[in-house]
């Protein structure tokens, strides 16, 4: 390697009797710079993940960016309550898949903790845990219109918004409903609308967002469904994401477990 291209790579070269020290890449400073007095903000996006495909990335990077989050925390439920264990891959499977599809993004990050949990996967324990290990960080928890429909079947979903501000996505190809029909029965006595901001309030202070996002029309049980029948599943999910199924032969017989 000549000099011309050891410079060009960054390398100096310590030589005898040379007089000037090398640069160093960021000269230290007397003054230490004040932590971010900012709490953080961040999105908690759970799901099955099964698997993880385009329209949840696209639906979480809208969001990221309307509301300058931090970081969107991807969670894949171990144990999901309200999804049978039929066609269900392997939750290290659905971890290892999400954990390739956000690896190319800096504000997306894979999360293990309901897999580190025994038992059921309920939102509450996650929203919980992550405020314990991220105080003092404002919390985001993302979801869909269709699962928030049955937010009131969550266990203690009453509790979740003394905990965290919501966020209910727009689902493509699903009509959003009218603010004042977009509450179930069960949380009417919860939240009060603020016509004003068009915000749901809880008493504690957090919020309620129906977003509407452009997202992209995909659905999970489609990508399955494509893949048990040898479709091709290229521009439905990130590419190794499709590898990793291919190698792993993931949902080639419905009903199966893998
Ligand atoms: P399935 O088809 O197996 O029911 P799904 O993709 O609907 O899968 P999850 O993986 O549990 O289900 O979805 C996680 C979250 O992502 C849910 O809140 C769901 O509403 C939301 N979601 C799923 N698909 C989309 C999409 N295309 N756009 C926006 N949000 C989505």
């Amino acid at each position: 390697m000549d000099e011309t291209e050891k410079r060009r790579n960054g390398e100096t070269e310590k030589r005898e009797g040379a007089c000037n020290p090398p640069i160093p890449r960021f000269p230290d400073s007397p003054i230490s710079l004040p932590a971010d007095p900012r709490p953080q903000k961040i999105g908690l996006f759970g799901g099955t993940f099964n698997p993880i495909h385009l329209g949840h990335l696209r639906s979480a990077e809208e969001v990221r960016e309307a509301f300058a989050l931090d970081r969107v925390y991807f969670i894949p439920a171990a144990q999901p309550p309200h999804k049978s264990g039929r066609d269900l891959a392997q939750a290290t499977h659905r971890l290892k898949m999400v954990e390739l599809a956000v690896a190319d993004n800096a504000y997306f990050l894979a999360s293990a903790i309901e897999l580190e949990r025994p038992g059921t996967s309920y939102s509450i324990d996650t929203i919980r845990d992550f405020l314990t290990a991220l105080q003092p960080a404002s919390l985001l928890f993302i979801i869909g219109i269709d699962a928030f429909r049955e937010f009131a079947t969550w266990k203690d979903y009453s509790s979740i918004p003394n905990l965290s501000d919501l966020l209910v996505t727009s689902r493509p190809g699903s009509p959003t409903p009218a603010p004042d029909r977009f509450l179930p029965v069960a949380l009417q006595t919860l939240f009060w609308y603020d016509a004003e901001t068009n915000v749901y309030r809880h008493t504690s202070g957090h919020s309620l967002i129906l977003h509407e996002i452009a997202g992209l029309d995909i659905a999970a049980s489609t990508i399955r469904a494509k893949v048990r029948t040898g479709k091709s599943i290229r521009y439905l999910v990130h590419p190794a994401v499709e590898t990793y199924i291919t190698h792993h032969a993931l949902y080639k017989q419905e009903g199966a477990s893998y």
